[in-house]
Order: structure tokens, then sequence, then C-alpha cells
């Protein structure tokens, strides 16, 4: 029997229009509202400001032979800016990636290349971690700079403050167009860029701005929503759920580029922001901490909380702080669906469950051995159809193909169960991914790195629960070097990778790892000792 769960919704209609177009008209829409702001100085842009600074960037990029077919990076952290390079970069014709802000020069380096950007837009303080990942690239991307150069390089803030900056021409935009590439290690391997597509937005927006499960209002001449811009603008949560939700309904969003406690609960207060944007640890900061009080909490009415599993206790606790009821609405989605297919609708609240589908969608529960798809309250692979996918893997086909199914579903590589409304509670993670602070760690990548230090015989990353970032990475090490210690391997890693992919879960030495007859690492294995341990 093949038991498939259909959303709860009616089918809604993709918009006709592209998202570059939406964009415009919302900027226009909204030209007199603040659209974004900084959290630490004040800095805003109007909505109109934006309008002119992006249209003013795509010419920028146009007149630097940059359009159609071309991939400009972003490696910024969150700012004001954020929005009017990645718009622009959108009027150009081309297609950003976003880059963490917290890569190395060897992280960053990597996804210039495997994404083949022809330019980097990068934040004046990072403008050094730029010069050494492109020092010895026989052909470096151009590098603009949002802000005073180090190196004489454009300063983009200027370009696009002079009224003289022409605007872009916009080119003849295709449903097929790709308008960025999203890195995310999927189920297995490095790191891959995520292309999704002019289509793949246009039909995501009415699925995810429904008015019966999204909790934000468009603005209007007497109200406006505030939220607080802090989650990565690099990764689909941020750039999705929040940048371009925000900007579509007229929402203003303060902008943090890291999390500073005091000012993340002190912006709260001050914007009287109704609904907040959570991460799981954010979330357990929040409750735990004696230093978040409950008048803090005293304007949140909604919280959004995804990236990572959340503990229906947590959910419970932070309710039980504020002074008034709070609806909880825990997301579940991939960068690989572009990205939530599951949220609880406006008045459901199951704490633990990430709720039902988005409209237009499907899904199966199924067997981890068999296949076979499974009735309600029983756990299996949680497989998913909806009319935003396929979106493929840039450059990778086998990879593309390995995460369908022969007909068609994507593999989330989560476990889960459902319930009698339809609501999805996910259980478990069987893919390789490490989940630290909702920050993706790729195993393959850390053991890639590891098996370069000659005292290295084999090694096999997994993560380790842990009560505040979710998982840490830890490093099962067979010795080629019987001298080799702990802090040798831990230290190696240091300038390599970013600080969240380090091994905080610490190191373990064993003779062997468990290999299956073609030499891949079991790591369910490794696991299961971790667990033991
Ligand atoms: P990313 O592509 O970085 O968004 O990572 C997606 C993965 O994060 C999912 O496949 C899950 O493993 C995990 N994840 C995201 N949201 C949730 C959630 N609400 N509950 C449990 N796991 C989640």
């Amino acid at each position: 029997e093949n038991l498939e769960i259909v959303s709860p919704f009616p089918d809604v209609t993709p918009k006709k229009e592209f998202p570059v177009h939406l964009a415009i008209a919302a900027a226009q829409r909204w030209s007199h509202l603040t659209a974004f702001e900084c959290g630490f100085t004040g800095v805003s842009y109007t909505f109109g400001d934006l309008l002119d600074a992006m249209q003013r960037f795509g010419g920028f990029l146009q007149r630097n032979d940059i359009g159609r077919g071309d991939i400009v990076a972003i490696f910024m952290p969150n700012s004001v800016h954020y929005p009017w390079v990645f718009i622009g970069i959108m009027m150009s014709g081309a297609a950003f990636t976003g880059i963490n802000a917290a890569f190395t020069a060897n992280e960053l380096r990597y996804q210039l290349l495997d994404s083949g950007a022809k330019a980097v837009v990068v934040d004046p303080i990072m403008e050094s971690v730029v010069e050494k990942a492109i020092a010895d690239l026989p052909n470096p991307p151009s590098v603009y700079v949002t802000g005073p150069s180090q190196h004489g390089r454009v300063n983009l803030v200027e370009v696009t403050n002079d009224k003289n900056t022409p605007f872009a021409t916009l080119p003849e935009f295709r449903a097929d167009d790709v308008l960025g590439i999203l890195y995310s290690s999927g189920t297995t391997g490095l790191p891959k860029g995520v292309k999704f597509l002019n289509r793949s937005v246009s039909t995501h927006i009415p699925m995810m701005l429904h008015p019966d499960i999204y909790p934000i209002e468009p603005a209007t001449n007497n109200h406006q929503d505030t939220v607080i811009g802090l989650m990565p603008f690099f990764h689909a949560y941020g750039i999705y759920t929040i940048l371009i939700s925000s900007l579509l309904m007229g929402t203003k969003v303060v902008t943090l580029p890291l999390f500073d406690p005091e000012t993340f609960i002190e912006l709260h207060k001050r914007h009287k922001v109704r609904v907040i944007h959570l991460v799981p640890p954010i979330l357990k900061f929040l409750v735990t901490n004696p230093m978040v009080k409950a008048e803090d909490l005293e304007h949140i009415r909604v919280a959004l909380c995804g990236a990572a599993p959340c503990p229906a206790e947590v959910a419970q606790a932070f309710k039980e702080k504020a002074p008034h009821p709070i609806f909880f609405q825990e997301l579940f989605g991939m960068t690989e669906t572009m990205p939530t297919h599951l949220v609880p609708i406006k008045g459901k609240e199951k704490l633990g469950s990430c709720g039902p589908l988005l409209p237009n969608t499907r899904a199966k529960v199924v067997n981890l051995s068999t296949g076979v798809s499974l009735p309600r309250g029983e756990e299996g692979e949680l497989y998913i159809k909806s009319p935003v996918l396929p979106l493929d893997y840039h450059n990778r086909p086998e990879a593309t193909s390995e995460l369908f199914s022969e007909d068609g579903w994507l593999k989330t590589g989560d476990v889960a169960k459902y319930d009698e409304d339809g609501y999805f509670y996910i259980v478990d993670r069987i893919k390789e991914l490490i989940k630290v602070k909702g920050n993706q760690v790729s195993p393959s990548e850390l053991e890639n790195y590891l098996l370069q230090h000659p005292g290295i015989a084999d090694v096999g990353v997994i993560g380790v629960n842990d009560p505040r970032f979710g998982e840490k990475p830890r490093a099962y090490v067979v010795k080629k070097l019987p001298s080799l210690t702990e802090s040798d391997v831990i230290e190696y890693l240091k300038d390599k990778v970013a600080p969240y992919k380090q091994l905080a879960g610490g190191v373990k030495f064993v003779d062997e790892l468990p290999k299956n007859p073609t030499g891949k690492l079991l790591r369910k294995i490794v696991k299961e000792w971790a667990m033991k341990e």
C-alpha cells in the first residue's frame, strides 16, 4: 500500500511574477517605510533607498560585464547592505551565492571555486580573508567592498549612494534562471551548491506566506511589523524566511551581524517585536538565562524556530516564561527544499511538532530498510514531493539523483512520524550532516582535512549530542604516529575551518574504524560507540 500524506490546505497558485519583480513592486509600494536598520549603529535604508541602491548596484555589475549566467558571491555578515547587494545581483541577471561569514580563507576558496563565482562582494572587516583565499588563484574573482577598502578596491556604498550611478537594465527573466546557490552537504559528502530558480521562489512564496500560516501581515499606513535579522542571510532561513519574506510584506528588519545577548534582548523590547525568529540554542538561552526577564518578552506573540530539532520542554518553558500567550511555530525545512515545508497552522499548536505540509505538497514516511510507506504513528524516513522541487546541486548530477527516489520523492535523511492531524514530528537524523547551533558541519569535510595530517592513518567524524549547541563534532582517529595526542588533532583544524566546526566533541583514538566491504565508513556504528560512552 502506498500511503501518502497530503497537505491539509487547498492548492495555491504560484506567483506569475519573478522574485525580482516582486521585490521592485514591494520596494515601490512601501518606499517611505524603513526596510533595514542596523541593530548596532542605527544606520538604515528605507524601501525607497533600497530600490535606488539595488538598481545602481545591478547597473554597476552590468557595466563590469556581469549578468546572465554569472555567479556573484556575497561574503558578508548580516548588515543593511546585504539586501541591496543580493537584489542588485538579481537585477543584473546574475545569480548569487551566500558564503558563511565565519569561514576561513580555505572554506571561502572552496566555495568560490566550486560555485565558479566571477566576483565577490565583501564586508570591509573581512577583506583580508578574501585576499588570502584568492592569492594563488589563476583566475581570481573581482572583489568589491561594502565600505572603505584596505587595498584600494571599489567601495560599493559610494557607488550606490551616488545619484549619478546609472540603474540596471533589467534583462528578460525566465522561470528556469538560477537565482541563487546556497551550500549544503545534503545527506552525504562535501558541501554542495543547491541551485534555486526564479520558479522555485515564485512557487514557494504563496505556499509559505499563506495567511493561515505566516504570522506577519503586510504593512499598512498605520502598522508595520519589525523582526530582528540575526539568522544568517547566507542560509535559507535568513535569506528566505527573513530577508525575502520581510521585503514582500513591508516588514522592517533590524539586522545583527552576530549574537550579542544583551543587544538581542534590548532590540526585541525597543522595537516591540511581535514575531521572534529563533534557533534552538537561542531559544534555550532565553529560557535558562536569568538575564532574560519575563518583561523582556512582553511584546512577543509568535515564536518561529527552525534549523535544528527543538525540544518540546524548552518551547513549553519559553511560553511559561513569557507574560502573554505565545504561539510557537517550529519550522522544518532544508536548503534542498527552498527552504520550509512543514509549518504549524495558526491557532493549532502542538509542541514538539513542525506542523503539517505546506499547500501543494505531499509526503511519505518510509521504513528505513524496506522502503515501504508507513501509517501514522510509525517512524521512518521523511520523503517530500513539492512543486518547488527538484532543486539540483550545482555541477553534481550524481548527488542530485541520489537525493531523489526513482519515483521523484526528495529523501530528506530525517526520520519522522505523523499524527491524525497530519502534524509531523522529526525524531532523528540518518544523514551524515552534523548541526552545531543550527549551522551545517559536513563530517567528510573535516575528515578530508584530518587525513592530511601526517600522524593520522584514518578518521571518522560524527556529531555527539550537546545540551547547548545541539551537537558537536567528534573525531575517531586511527594513529599513524604513536605519539599523536588529542590536542595535536584539535590544533591541526584550528586555522583551517570556522569556529563552529572545531572538534568541540573531542578526539577518541581507536585501533580500527568500522567499514563496509567497499571501504565506506559505517558511521552508525561509530555513533553507537559514542552513545555507549
Ligand atoms: P539546512 O539545509 O541547513 O537547513 O539543514 C536542514 C536539516 O536541518 C534538516 O534536514 C534537518 O536534519 C535539520 N532540521 C531543520 N529543521 C528542523 C526541525 N524543526 N527539527 C529537526 N530537524 C530540523
